[in-house]
């Protein structure tokens, strides 16, 4: 008892030098030594977490199935996640409403201010990455998987995509990133590291069963919050300071 007050003092003491020399984190949770991944000692890592469509916007439609409930339910648990995993997280929405604005009334302006809004809140968030949720829909109705789309080859929004391409294959599910040749808005006015996964068809019919399923939604957001903590770590690893980054439990 008498070794563990001592040992207790010396992290008291310990904690504000060894932050002082290169970021490294101390926490006393569990008997237990676990040596974690860089990310998890950086609090100021910021990912927003975007759920497309919303409010009077329900994006595809499947029977009773919404895009916008999918989106939704997939973006709240990759939030908690995240938040688990001391990542801080921006939802653009985090029920069923829109971002626009009440008088914004005709369908197409509407949609404009919502998007605008969106992104109003990105760039007040200078986030580390961005990570926008859809469904998509195809009229050849076999064509299933999950996509992820970027707006560059060769910047940072591809090696997000990638991260999560693989994260998505890990857990079984069938994925390809790809560059976006349409011109989507969140893609196109973002600066930092973006990426919009599409992720199932509601189209196909196999693939909507499973979107609208809670089990597989989960599967989904813990792909992506892997996917997003991957893609941190390794940026976070290039970082100067990165390599001493180190959290104690
Ligand atoms: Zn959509």
């Amino acid at each position: 008892m008498k070794s563990f007050s001592k040992l207790f003092g010396l992290k008291k003491f310990l904690i504000p030098l060894v932050s002082a020399f290169g970021g490294l984190t101390f926490g006393l949770h569990t008997t237990q030594v676990v040596l974690a991944a860089p990310i998890e000692s950086r609090q100021k890592q910021i990912v927003v977490v975007d759920a497309g469509h919303g409010g009077p916007d329900p994006g595809a439609i499947r029977g009773q199935l919404l895009e916008k409930d999918v989106n939704l339910n997939i973006a709240l648990n990759v939030a908690h996640m995240l938040r688990k995993d001391g990542i801080q997280v921006c939802l653009t929405r985090s029920d069923d409403n829109d971002l626009a604005n009440s008088y914004d009334e005709k369908r197409r302006r509407r949609h404009r201010a919502d998007l605008q809004e969106r992104m109003r809140l990105i760039r007040s968030e200078s986030p580390d990455a961005v990570v926008s949720i859809h469904c998509n829909w195809s009229r050849n109705s076999s064509a299933h998987g999950a996509i992820v789309l970027f707006r560059h080859k060769g910047m940072e929004g591809e090696h997000l995509a990638e991260d999560m391409v693989e994260s998505l294959h890990r857990e079984g599910i069938k994925a390809d990133s790809s560059r976006s040749s349409r011109s989507l808005y969140v893609l196109k006015h973002t600066k930092v590291p973006c990426v919009l996964i599409e992720v199932g068809f509601l189209s196909n019919s196999t693939e909507a069963k499973a979107l609208g399923d809670h089990g597989y939604q989960s599967k989904l957001a813990s792909a992506i919050e892997s996917g997003v903590k991957e893609y941190l770590n390794a940026k976070d690893s290039k970082s100067p300071i990165g390599k001493f980054n180190m959290v104690v439990e």
